[in-house]
């Protein structure tokens, strides 16, 4: 299934492919503080129409992941990092794609704050 999204003021938008079977809630310093509920798809599934450029980019700790977020309203949709084997990976905010109640998606509770 493809969905569309993006930040509040429309100056990131996206389409993501993939089918959602499960967010995960995170407990680290950044996924907690922001409200992340993390998608993980294939980088290669994101269809981003903004330059990543003109994004703004928050990194820390081991600097692994680029948590971008919009210069201008500051709403974060996405992460971009990479997994275990080194392919490269969108972590994907389903707060920020249109349509998708979040209410109604298996949530998985990650101990990130130990990892
Ligand atoms: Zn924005």
């Amino acid at each position: 299934m493809a969905y569309k999204g993006g930040c509040h003021c429309g100056k990131i938008a996206f389409d993501v492919d993939g089918e959602i079977d499960q967010v995960l809630q995170c407990n680290c310093s950044i996924c907690s503080k922001r409200g992340y509920l993390l998608w993980f798809v294939p980088r290669a599934k994101l269809d981003l129409h903004t330059p990543e450029s003109e994004l703004s980019t928050y990194t820390f700790n081991k600097h692994r992941i680029k948590h971008h977020f919009c210069p201008t309203c500051g709403v974060a949709p996405f992460g971009l990092g990479s997994d275990g084997k080194g392919e490269a990976i969108a972590a994907m905010n389903v707060r920020c794609l249109e349509g998708v109640d979040p209410t109604s998606l298996k949530t998985v509770q990650y101990d990130g704050r130990s990892a």
